[in-house]
């Protein structure tokens, strides 16, 4: 056997022990598939930059009728929603999923009894940001996203557990950052207009309360609002924080 059969060997060796230490992540999407593609995308370009070569993620992905989830949100029916995702969630631990990552931040209005559901961890949408927050010093924020997730507990008080204050926009601006959510960015429309809007909202928040950041609670919301938009604030896109955790997890 010459040099080069030595190599080859030691090195399908770790090729080897890389794949054995990666991990498949169970993803749960369609919420709305728009940002599942995020998904998607950022974790195998997480798990690439890490391993190199042709590696990538070992993903499945349950994907589920955003219309059938929305409805049931918009009439406050979560157990039904809890339901539908819960049970996602089992099929794909069933499947070979080592942990489980929802791909929304409203959906983890259900996160507990998803959690329920299964014997894999979950990987909490807001706890990742919250580390992320604390690892920056960052201890006030805006949060942007649906009604569901700018109005009720179940996010706001995770950030709170974690030492950070969190401020929302008036009722005006609920109403139009979860009017762009469902009737555009979940559609696949992204508006110039909304953009700007979305900016000077941001704007005028920030000039009334002394935030340091503004958080894209929402994982649509980077699609249309990038951190070059707002220079004048720290954007922290949830999708990515989430994302990339996920990534690198699995390895
Ligand atoms: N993807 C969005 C979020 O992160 C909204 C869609 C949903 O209601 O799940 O909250």
């Amino acid at each position: 056997m010459n040099l080069f059969n030595y190599i080859d060997i030691f090195y399908s060796l770790i090729i080897k022990y890389m794949e054995k230490k990666l991990i498949t992540i169970g993803l749960i999407g369609g919420m709305s598939w728009e940002s599942t593609v995020t998904y998607y995308q950022v974790i195998n370009e997480t798990v690439k930059d890490r391993l190199g070569g042709l590696h990538s993620a070992k993903i499945l992905l349950y994907s589920v009728d955003f219309a059938e989830i929305e409805h049931f949100q918009s009439e406050g029916r979560w157990t039904e929603c809890a339901s539908i995702l819960g049970k996602a969630a089992y099929r794909l631990e069933q499947a070979g999923a080592d942990f489980i990552v929802i791909c929304t931040n409203t959906m983890h209005r259900v996160a507990k009894q998803v959690a329920n559901c299964i014997d894999i961890p979950l990987l909490h949408i807001a706890e990742a940001t919250a580390n992320v927050l604390n690892a920056e010093k960052v201890s006030k924020v805006l949060l942007l996203g649906t009604k569901y997730t700018m109005q009720q507990d179940f996010y706001k008080q995770k950030l709170l557990e974690a030492g950070i204050d969190v401020v929302v926009p008036n009722n005006t601006g609920i109403a139009f950052v979860n009017g762009v959510i469902y009737d555009e960015l979940c559609r696949g429309i992204i508006s110039d207009v909304s953009r700007k809007k979305m900016v000077d909202l941001c704007l005028n928040i920030k000039q009334k309360n002394d935030i340091q950041g503004v958080i894209l609670g929402c994982t649509e919301i980077g699609l249309l609002l990038k951190q070059e938009d707002l220079p004048a604030c720290k954007v922290f896109d949830t999708t990515l924080i989430h994302a990339r955790r996920a990534a690198l997890l699995s390895l």
